[in-house]
Formats: C-alpha cells, structure tokens, sequence
C-alpha cells in the first residue's frame, strides 16, 4: 500500500519500536521508585524530555508528557485559564479537541469568540485583533491545520495580542506542526503549545503539554503527583522513549524543501487535471486538501485503497460526522467539501509512490464519473 494518510497517523519507525521494545523488556522498572533500577528509569525519562524540549527550543521543566493531544488541550481550556469570567477567543479551523472544549465551557455560561478563516484557510488574522479585549482570558489558534496543511502566523500574532491584553494566554495545538515547521517554541513567543507522538512517528497513546516556564498550572489529572505533580499517573515509559527516538528519526529525514517541491508538483497535476487545491499559500507541504469535482471522497477513496492506495477525506477524529466544520468555515459549498480528499505526506514518502497515487486518486475519480457511481 502507498500510505498517504500521515496527518490521521504514522507508521511507527523501528527505532521507536526498538526503544520502546527496551524499555517495556529491560527498563519495565516503576520510574517513580527509590531503588537504583528505578532511579534509572526516572533519568531515562528526563534525557527524553530534554532532547524533544532541545529539539523545539523549549526548556525540559517546560514540557508534561501527557496521553495525547486531545488530553493537552482539554487541559488548556479546563484548568489553564487564569481570568475565570473572562472570554476566549478560538479560531473556526480548530480541531475537535479544541472546539469541542470550547463548546463545553460556552455550555457553561462562557463567553466564547471564534475568529473567521478566510479563503486559504488561514485564521483571519484582523479579526482576531477586533475579538481579543482586555478580558480574554485565553486565545487559541491552531500551528498548522490538520485539514489544508496551512501555517498560521503564530509569532505575529502572540506579539500583537502582548500588545493589545498582555494578561492573554495563549495557547496553540501544534499537532501538525510540532517538529515540521521547525519553530523554536520559545521563539513563537506562546504560552502552551500541545503535540502528538503518533503524528511523527511514534505510537499513539503519547503526546505532550508546552507550559512556558513561570506560568503554572493546575493538574487535570490528580493522584500520585508524577511530572512534578502536574500530570499524575505512572508515565508512558515506552512510549516515552519512542517519542524522544521518533523526533530524533523524523528530525535526521525531514528535508523541508524537498517535502515544498513533492507537494508542488503534486498540487500542479492536480490542477492541470481540473482539480482546486483548498490552502495553497503559506503551506506546511505536509498536506494537499484537493476538491476533485463530480467525485465523492468517500468513493475515491474506497476506488483507491482498493488499487492500493490510502488516503484521508477530513479528520480521521471527524470522519463519522456529516460534513466538515472548517472546510464550511473556509466557504466551501457542501457539494464542494463532498469531493474533497487530503493526501497527508511523510519525511519519507518517495516521489514516485506520491506520483503514482496521484495517478490512482484520479483514476478511481474517473471511474466514479463514467460510471456515475455515487
Ligand atoms: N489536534 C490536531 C490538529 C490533530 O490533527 C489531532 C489529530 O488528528 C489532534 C489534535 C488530536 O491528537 P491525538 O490523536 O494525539 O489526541
């Protein structure tokens, strides 16, 4: 199969395999213990802790390792927000981890702003201006959308809103972006950042919370104190170890230019075929949100996994809901997001695999208009 649904999972590279495989075998140790076997464990965590938070321009007491990205951002908005009665503002291309978080909080009486996208997909940076005030409490906008593969200007817009309501925090869900983009967290100037092992390479079921330094926050899952009392729960130690090995892996293979170049070339014959390519500009090169007119995603990619190729059509998370709230929030017609399909990249993925499932995807949406399947 050519695998072209990296932004939904990873295949898990052997040296993850390989260090968590070590540690569930030799270092199975409890990391919160006394004894030396322990005490190892424990230094094994915090080497990893210290090479991701060195890869991302983070201190090591920054980052709490956490069970997912879902968990980090559920974290953010029920116990990281200082102003209690103040509002927040979100961006409408939030994932559903971020969203629906909001949701819960606006359920409960909260004042909850959503900035618009506009026409690439970006977060319609003007109005996020008009929407933050001195009471919000919280902004929260995606790194990279997990839909179209567009960067948002995170540092420009951290340094606007310390000028417009210093007492912001802000936050940002990195899942897309965390390692790709190469941004030193410290650089982008932000307050929490979330990020997801399994989108890099490593198992599912590990991700991490950015806190900058000095800023605190209460635990939302409490117990035994682990993570320096901010996360309880005996930690991931496997998963742990793979995390660290999968940054160092994806880090030595990802070659941004190369990864622009195989995305151009992809989006070109795309659209010499007839195709729109939703969030052109300003693109990670991870991501292709192509609409293939007269052709339901569901059926292309049914066609094409069948002639051995896997793509997405929205958010894996989302694929059982009807429609795509950030691809309407976009202004795509509902006919529109119904042919959309996303074709998600990885470090490694070879020009000629990406080239020929291209030929595929097209193939199986010929096959539906001739036939009028769907
Ligand atoms: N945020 C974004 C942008 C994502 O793409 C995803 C996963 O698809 C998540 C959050 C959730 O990550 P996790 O699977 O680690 O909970």
């Amino acid at each position: 199969m050519i695998y072209l649904d990296n932004a939904a999972t990873t295949r898990v590279f052997d040296s993850a395999v390989i260090a968590a495989e070590k540690a569930m075998r030799d270092e199975f140790y409890n990391p919160n213990t006394t004894y030396k076997s322990g005490v190892k464990v424990r230094d094994s965590i915090e080497n990893s802790r210290k090479y991701i938070a060195e890869k991302i321009g983070a201190y090591s007491d920054e980052l709490v390792f956490t069970s997912c990205a879902t968990e980090s951002n559920n974290w953010v908005f029920n116990c990281g927000i200082k102003n209690k009665k103040g509002n927040i503002v979100i961006s409408a291309g939030e994932h559903s981890s971020v969203y629906e978080s909001a949701m819960q909080l606006k359920s409960r009486g909260c004042d909850i702003r959503i900035a618009p996208l506009d026409k690439n997909g970006g977060i319609d940076e003007t109005r996020i201006y008009d929407l933050v005030d001195e009471n919000t409490a919280l902004l929260s906008v995606i790194h990279v959308s997990n839909e179209t593969g567009v960067i948002n200007p995170i540092k420009r817009i951290a340094e606007n809103i310390r000028k417009l309501s210093p007492k912001t925090l802000i936050h940002s869900d990195g899942v897309q972006g965390f390692i790709k983009t190469g941004d030193s967290l410290h650089n982008l100037g932000i307050d929490y950042y979330s990020a997801s092992a399994h989108k890099i390479g490593a198992p599912k079921g590990i991700g991490l919370l950015y806190i900058k330094r000095g800023l605190g926050i209460a635990p939302y899952i409490c117990g035994g104190g682990q993570e320096r009392g901010l996360r309880s729960g005996t930690q991931n130690t496997p998963y742990i170890a793979a995390f660290a090995a999968a940054v160092e892996q994806f880090d030595k293979l990802a070659d941004g230019n190369r990864m622009h170049n195989l995305r151009n070339e992809i989006c070109d014959y795309f659209v010499s075929n007839g195709c729109k390519i939703i969030g052109d500009t300003n693109n990670s090169g991870y991501i292709i949100c192509v609409c293939i007119p007269n052709a339901k995603a569901e059926i292309v990619q049914n066609l094409a996994h069948d002639s051995g190729v896997i793509v997405g059509k929205g958010a894996a998370c989302s694929g059982s809901k009807r429609g795509n709230r950030v691809l309407s929030a976009i202004g795509l017609s509902d006919k529109e997001i119904e042919c959309c399909v996303r074709i998600s990249l990885f470090a490694d993925t070879a020009r000629d695999d990406a080239m020929n499932a291209v030929k595929i995807i097209l193939d199986s949406a010929n096959k539906i208009r001739s036939n009028h399947v769907g």
